[in-house]
């Protein structure tokens, strides 16, 4: 045998989520929610209309005006993805130069490296302080102390649940205006600090957003790029060109065309995180907490908790016997906001494993 595998693929292996059988999930950050029957039917009726012979529109025009609808955004300043992590792979690649500097910071989505690495590009990472929290000056001072050609980071963060409020970032886009700021906004229908409306004032700027989280339509695979319009001719060149699905252009659209929906789930999601991190923040508070031994809790601005127990492992694990999935971290444990059952069981199991009945 003689053909051998280039250096870059072989220390990579195929992603594994989480799998086996639990009859609750908290580990993905999806919605907990189904799509409403009425929009199941519009979704239906529209792609029975596809003519499945044909390649897909590739700019995926209604479903585009139908995502910028719901933001108020001109739909010339976005591209559809096949999930934003299409994006970032698309952006990453075809956006940087082999050796470019990339900055990254630390703890973030690990998809952003991963891409990198694939690119081979040279990343540069910048730690957030304790509290999780990225200081904007430390940011500007290391992209251009470093020579980096851009910045990536998640706002609100996953896993950290924290966030860069809007005015830090402008500061940052205003420091920098020859750095490629790609700011990853999965989970700002949690938040309100969006930068979206600002990428024709900066053209550096690109905004990803996805269907997956507050949508509740992770199983369709559509992210948005939102950017100014080089950027956008630019992603838009680089792509492949049929890249959304005709079946996933039609549901998408006949979803994103009922915003007041939208809102009552997302309003549902929020009611659930906060709960989720009220029920927490109390058990830590509690006498319980002796034997629980949760350290930290923060205050999330996403659909998930961020906890630490003094031994996530054995908690994370705990869980998993008794049919509960969540995502643990070497320094940390991430909780999704599940439907009010789900949390009510998890939250049930961390006090009977306390009180010693597990
Ligand atoms: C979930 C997630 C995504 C992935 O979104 P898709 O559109 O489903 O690919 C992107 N970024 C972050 C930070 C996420 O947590």
């Amino acid at each position: 045998m003689t053909y051998r595998l280039n250096d870059k693929v072989t220390q990579l292996t195929p992603y594994e989520p989480g799998t086996g059988e639990f009859s609750i999930r908290l580990d993905a950050n999806e919605s907990f929610l189904q799509i409403p029957e009425h929009i199941l039917e519009e979704m239906k009726d529209s792609i029975e209309k596809i003519a499945f012979n044909r390649y897909p529109d590739p700019l995926a025009t209604e479903c585009l005006q139908a995502f910028a609808n719901v933001h108020n955004l001109n739909a010339d300043h976005v591209t559809a993805g096949n999930g934003s992590d299409e994006l970032i792979s698309v952006i990453v690649g075809g956006l940087f130069q082999k050796g470019d500097k990339l900055l990254l910071v630390d703890p973030d989505f690990s998809m952003y490296a991963f891409y990198a690495h694939v690119a081979e590009l040279e990343v540069v990472r910048l730690s957030k302080s304790k509290d999780y929290i990225i200081d904007p000056e430390d940011l500007v001072e290391t992209a251009l102390q470093n020579n980096c050609r851009g910045i990536l980071f998640s706002n609100p963060c996953n896993p950290t649940s924290q966030g860069m409020p809007r005015e830090d970032l402008i500061r940052v886009l205003d420091r920098l205006p020859d750095t490629l700021v790609i700011a990853d906004e999965a989970y700002m229908d949690f938040w309100d600090q969006s930068v979206m409306d600002l990428v024709e004032e900066y053209p550096q700027l690109l905004v990803l957003r996805t269907c997956s989280k507050a949508f509740g339509a992770a199983a369709l695979r559509l992210g948005f790029a939102v950017a100014g319009p080089m950027i956008t001719t630019a992603i838009r060149s680089l792509k492949s060109p049929y890249n959304v699905n005709s079946l996933t252009q039609a549901a998408a659209t006949a979803l994103l065309r009922h915003p007041q929906c939208l809102k009552k789930g997302l309003a549902k999601i929020l009611a659930s995180r906060d709960e989720l991190y009220g029920r927490l923040q109390e058990l830590k508070d509690s006498s319980l907490n002796q034997q629980l031994k949760i350290e930290y809790l923060l205050k999330p601005k996403t659909n998930f908790v961020l906890v630490r127990f003094h031994d996530n492992v054995e908690i994370y694990d705990m869980l998993k016997d008794k049919g509960i999935l969540v995502r643990c971290f070497p320094r940390f444990m991430r909780i999704t906001a599940g439907s009010p059952e789900e949390n009510r069981a998890l939250l049930q199991t961390l006090m009977n494993y306390a009180e010693g009945l597990i």
